[in-house]
């Protein structure tokens, strides 16, 4: 098996293949190596080799993580997974983003636990974009809504979408997250004032689709750490 530090390197090939054959310049699109289930010490090796954000689905996990990496100064992270209630004083108070935000209660919520001293919580509302009944994420139906009510509160920064496509070929992928960037435009012109430049989409299988489409943030984790465990499940609270 390859060690990290090559597959990052492949990772990040991979990225600036995929903008330049868009014409897009792959400075504009940022790696987030999605960490669930890895070890703080997979983590320190990614960091190692270059790596500065990391994508984490569970708070428990994530926290203990953070404590054993705290000597890496410039580490950055980033929520990804669904958010309960009970969580969000935790996620405001330790991440610099939040990918997940769904519901106008879990933002309003986030908003009023966010210590004003962190400045804004950097926020994308994840999109349900295939209208999977399994899936987190608002309808597109739902969004300018919820979108409205985001970017009325103060510590929140809405930066704009993410969204997890249906696992199917290429070309619908690719369709997908067309829709999504559509979206994200929509949005712009809606909220002039608010910094609406991120699309948060794209993984290990479908990265070249997402960027071609716009992403510029791709969360990857099997091509960065290998095989997740078996157990993807969220472990009990
Ligand atoms: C696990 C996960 C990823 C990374 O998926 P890979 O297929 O391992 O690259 C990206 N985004 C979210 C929300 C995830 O939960």
């Amino acid at each position: 098996m390859h060690k990290i530090d090559e597959k990052l390197a492949n990772v990040t090939a991979r990225i600036k293949r995929a903008a330049e054959s868009a014409g897009r310049n792959a400075a504009d699109v940022t790696l987030l190596a999605a960490s669930k289930s890895q070890p703080a010490e997979q983590l320190r090796l990614a960091f190692a080799a270059g790596a500065r954000r990391f994508g984490e689905n569970y708070l428990q996990e994530a926290l203990d993580k953070q404590r054993q990496l705290t000597d890496l100064s410039d580490i950055q992270w980033h929520f990804i997974g669904p958010i309960q209630s009970n969580k969000t004083r935790a996620i405001a108070e330790h991440f610099n983003w939040v990918h997940s935000v769904d519901r106008v209660k879990i933002a309003q919520r986030l908003n009023d636990q966010r210590p004003a001293a962190l400045g804004p919580l950097n926020i994308c509302l994840q999109v349900n974009i295939d209208n999977e009944p399994s899936k987190s994420g608002v309808s597109l139906e739902q969004l300018d809504e919820l979108a409205l009510r985001v970017a009325q509160m103060p510590h929140l920064a809405l930066r704009g979408l993410m969204a997890i496509p249906a696992p199917r070929n290429t070309d619908a992928s690719h369709c997908s997250f067309a829709r999504v960037a559509t979206a994200l435009k929509q949005l712009r012109h809606q909220h002039p004032n608010c910094p609406l430049d991120t699309l948060s989409m794209g993984m290990s299988a479908d990265l070249e689709a997402a960027v071609t489409a716009g992403a510029t943030i791709v969360r990857i984790g099997s091509d960065i750490f290998g095989p997740r465990a078996a157990a993807t499940a969220p472990t009990p609270p």
